[in-house]
Parts: structure tokens; sequence; C-alpha cells
């Protein structure tokens, strides 16, 4: 094991990779082709490592993205704004509303690179990725070309894409993204948190948001973590109706798509079985926001996994819900269970 992982995951885990490279421009992918091709437990492509948990050593390669470049183009309706995949998406957030385009400002802060963003469809606020993405620029390894996935046929759903299938993670590596903004701003305020707060401008929205973001995220280089650890469950109105028998105020969402099902906040559901803020020796919850798992400091992957298995545990002895991790896990052969 020759490539250490410990800067390029935010839980900041001492753990390693067979091999990796840092890509910094198209010219340094046949480097690492090479690498992928000599690794037997095939290879993950990184950019920050701001939604991922290694349970321990990877045996494949790491490829960490960092191609970085912003063009912007416009016609007479729509701001296109496309962001080479190593970019922080934060500051592409910020960045266009410097340039007075306006659209983006719900989702300030969210951790992660551009290239990160369309693999979970990343959201906050009630705006998604999905709402925006014009295509996601790839390097197909199938066909060895650059190709450009519409945004349509990207399998957008909640915190989810095509591109978090395993086949489509060994055949794409995104390079790219570009969004498709309309001139014509309209806030999305439907959140409670928004909502009643009278927020008018893009500025007050963005600024409101982050600073929402800076009490509820710990940052990552004061307490390891990888932001929500944990799905919000989509469960039947069956389920919600008996744990509204013990909890009428269970906070519960429409599930997009399937009106029979309701979606509920982990969060809430985490903090009320009594797990927010707990430390259990070197992992637990954040005391601001019980859906973050974090490192309090010398964290092993095990100590990260047993605390969220410790949680799994208290939530579905409370609830009757089981919680799915929204991070992805990668164990010694790759992508696994927790
Ligand atoms: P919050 O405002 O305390 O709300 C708790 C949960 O309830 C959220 O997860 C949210 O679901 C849901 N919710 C609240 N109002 C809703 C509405 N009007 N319609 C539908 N669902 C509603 O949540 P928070 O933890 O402070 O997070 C704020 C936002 O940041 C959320 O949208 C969250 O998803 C987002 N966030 C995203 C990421 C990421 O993309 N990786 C990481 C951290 C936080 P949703 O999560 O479906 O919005």
């Amino acid at each position: 094991m020759s490539f250490s992982l410990k800067p390029y995951n935010t839980f900041g885990l001492d753990v390693k990779a067979r091999d990796g490279m840092v890509v910094r421009d198209f010219a340094m992918f046949p480097a690492a082709f090479d690498k992928i091709r000599k690794s037997s437990a095939g290879f993950i492509v990184l950019g920050h490592g701001s939604d991922v948990l290694f349970k321990g050593d990877y045996d494949g390669a790491v490829i960490v993205n960092r191609l970085m470049g912003v063009e912007f183009s416009e016609d007479a309706n729509t701001h296109y704004v496309k962001a080479q995949a190593g970019e922080t998406f934060h500051d592409l957030v910020a960045l266009t509303m410097k340039k007075g385009i306006y659209g983006l400002e719900n989702l300030a802060l969210i951790p992660g690179t551009v290239g990160g963003a369309p693999v979970q469809n990343i959201g906050a606020y009630g705006v998604s990725l999905s709402d925006f993405c014009r295509y996601v620029e790839v390097l197909d390894l199938v066909t060895g070309k650059v190709d450009r996935i519409m945004g349509r046929d990207c399998g957008f759903g909640y915190r989810d894409s095509i591109f978090r299938i395993p086949e489509n993670q060994a055949r794409y590596i995104i390079t790219a993204v570009e969004l498709a903004i309309p001139k014509d701003w309209k806030p999305e305020t439907s959140y409670a948190a928004l909502r009643s707060r009278n927020l008018e401008s893009p500025k007050e929205i963005f600024d409101f948001v982050c600073s929402m973001r800076k009490i509820k995220l710990p940052d990552p280089r004061v307490l390891g973590n990888a932001g929500s650890f944990f799905r919000n469950p989509v469960v039947s109105r069956e389920t919600l109706a008996v744990i509204q028998k013990s909890f009428d105020n269970v906070p519960h969402y429409p599930a997009e798509g399937d009106p029979d099902m309701v979606k509920l906040a982990a969060g809430w559901l985490i903090d009320q079985a009594g797990c927010r803020g707990i430390n259990l020796g070197t992992a637990g919850t954040y005391e601001n926001q019980a859906l973050v798992l974090v490192n309090y400091g010398g964290a092993t992957p095990e100590d990260i996994v047993n605390a969220a298995r410790h949680v799994q545990g208290r939530v579905e002895d409370a609830f009757g819900v089981r919680l799915d991790p929204e991070v992805r896990i990668y164990g010694e052969k790759g992508e696994c269970q927790l």
C-alpha cells in the first residue's frame, strides 16, 4: 500500500490505497489509466473525499480529480456555466453569485467538488443539482472517448444518479459538468428555515444558507466528518401512522414520485433516539446536527463503523426504521456495505 488517503477523505482516517495519483490535467490520464490497468481491485475516483468512508486500506487504485477551470457563456434566456470536475462546488456557487448569476444560492457550502456533485445529485433547501445540470462530461473507459451525458439521461433521483451504479463507476470518470441557469431568477424558499425569514434577494439566501451550514456542519479540518452520513428514510404511510402513535410531531414530507410514501428526517430520528452529540470514545455524532458522524480525534475506520451501527440500532429500536448510509463505503476490494 503506497498511496496515503489521509488527505483525501474528510473523516481524516489514516488509510492507504495500493496505488494512486492526483490528475491535474488531461495529459496525466494515460499514466492514471496505466495504474487502473495494473489494479486487480479496480479503481475509485475521489474529489475531496467528502462523501466516503474507508473501512480500511483499499487494494485498488485511486484517482484524485483536480481538473480545474470554469467557462461562462449565455444566450437570451440562460447562463451556461461549465466547470471542471476538480473545482470546489461552493467556490463555483460563490463565483456565479459574484458574476450576478443567480440560482445556485441554496447549494452554498455543500462539501465536495463539482465532479462529485452529480454522483449523489447534491441538493439542499429544495434545490438539486439536477435542476440545472445540462450535461455531465465523462471520460468513457469503454470507448476511450470524452462524451457528454445529458442531464435527462443521468438518472437523477433523490441523492441518486446513474453514476452510483457500480458498472458506471468502473466505466466513467467525470471530467466536467455544465449547468444551465435560467436568467429569470426565482427564489426557492419553500423550506421552513428559509420561508420564515423573508429572504428576498439571492445574496440574502446565500448568506443565510452559509450561516446555517456553518452551524450544522463541522469544519473537517477541525472535526473529521463526511456531512450527512445517512439518507432520509422513505417509508410507507402505514409505517408513519405507527410512529405517529408515539411521536405525533414526527416531521414528514412527500416522497418524490410516490404518493403512498413519505420522507422522514433522519437527523430528527437520530436526535429523538437519544444519539445527538454522543461520543463513543473517538467517534460519535455532532452536537449541532445528529445526522453528521464525526471523528472526535484519532478514530479508526472501525470506530466510525461502530458509531454508525450504534446509531442505526438505536433508531431501529425506537422507530422500527432502518437508516441507510448516504456516504459511499469502501472496503479492501471496493464499494461495500457498512
Ligand atoms: P433541516 O432543514 O433541519 O430539515 C431536515 C430534513 O427535513 C432535511 O433533510 C430535508 O430533506 C427535510 N425537509 C425540511 N423541509 C422540507 C420541505 N419543505 N420539503 C421536503 N423536505 C424537507 O435540514 P438540515 O439538516 O439543516 O439540512 C438543510 C438542507 O441541506 C437539506 O435540504 C439537506 O438535504 C441539505 N444537505 C445536503 C447535503 C448533501 O447534498 N450532501 C448535505 C447536508 C445537508 P432533504 O434533505 O430532502 O432536503
